[in-house]
């Protein structure tokens, strides 16, 4: 493109809050044919709060005092949530042990006396704990689209807590605004496929990746790529950063990580899903300016 070409387009980006990092940032954006987002922070607010409890051969508080036990030690944005919620019960939570944090999983540690577990069915099965008896539940609560967590004590299930994220407001008409440009769009998310499903589906994207370990978003960005699609990924996570640096154009939300946004070739620094499709039109009108 022209370096006059490249400047209007900076511009306009800046006016509206993209960010791009450099002139190749801008000239790909204008030939993304697929946007891969990210769910959690991305989509969503990435505010998760507890809505359910479900306590399985003991009392509610006496399940969530263990896991908030546990969960203290963590930095995942869901334990944040458990905990601020235990704290807002009252619910005082004893002293651990040997916590041990599994990416994309969840959690374990030993809490008085108790070898306490949270997190998803993988964490689960890799620990040989039989969680049949929660699955219905668990399937019931990520329907509605809430993410679901499995607790086991001692070896055996002993509950689920549910959180609720809320979409943000303009991820809806993103989506749509996307597609009216000919763009496909895809989620890609660590979380549970029917709670990935159902938030997919309230906002009208069709591709859905889910159960993906933070370690995999990338491969599934370079599978896209092999398939011949052009691709920018959307992401706010650290897990995220590897994606944003394989895609053709990695986009980060401005509220996320500073890994996501150094990572990152275009910044939306209103954390505004619809500025995606700002980006990649902008991106279009300067490549027909240099033709
Ligand atoms: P996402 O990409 O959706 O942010 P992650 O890859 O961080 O998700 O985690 C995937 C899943 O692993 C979560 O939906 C949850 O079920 C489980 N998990 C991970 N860390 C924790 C934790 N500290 N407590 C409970 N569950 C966890
Ligand atoms: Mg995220």
């Amino acid at each position: 493109a022209t370096p006059t070409a490249i400047m209007v387009g900076t511009g306009l980006g800046a006016q509206r809050g993209v960010l791009f990092k450099n002139a190749t940032a801008l000239e790909t954006s204008a030939r993304i044919d697929t946007v891969v987002m990210d769910k959690t922070g991305t989509l969503t607010k990435g505010e998760p709060e507890v809505t359910d409890v479900v306590a399985d051969g003991m009392s509610e508080d006496d399940l969530l005092a263990l896991v908030a036990a546990v969960e203290r030690e963590s930095e995942h944005p869901l334990a944040g949530a458990i905990v601020r919620y235990a704290e807002d019960r009252g619910v005082a939570s004893p002293p651990l042990t040997g916590f041990r944090s599994v990416p994309g999983q969840g959690a374990a540690a030993d809490v008085a006396g108790r070898h306490v577990l949270v997190g998803n069915r993988k964490l689960m099965a890799a620990e040989g704990v039989e969680v049949a008896a929660l699955l219905t539940r668990r399937d019931e609560l990520a329907a509605t689209g809430r993410t679901a967590v499995l607790v086991a004590v001692d070896g055996r299930g002993a509950g689920v807590i549910a959180l609720a994220d809320a979409v943000r407001p303009t991820s809806a008409a993103a989506v749509s605004a996307l597609h009216d440009a000919g763009v496909e769009v895809v989620m890609l998310s660590g979380d549970n496929q029917a709670t990935a499903a159902r938030i997919a589906g309230q906002l009208g994207i069709d591709i859905v990746i889910a159960e993906v370990l933070p370690g995999d978003k990338a491969t599934k960005v370079a599978e896209l790529q092999e398939a011949g699609k052009r691709v920018a990924m959307v992401g706010d996570g650290v897990n995220d950063a590897p994606a944003l640096a394989q895609a053709d154009v990695g986009i980060a939300i401005g509220a996320g990580t500073d890994v996501a946004i150094d990572t990152a070739d275009v910044v939306l620094m209103r954390s505004d899903p619809l500025d995606v499709s700002v980006a990649l039109l902008i991106g279009r009108g300067t490549l027909r300016k240099m033709r």
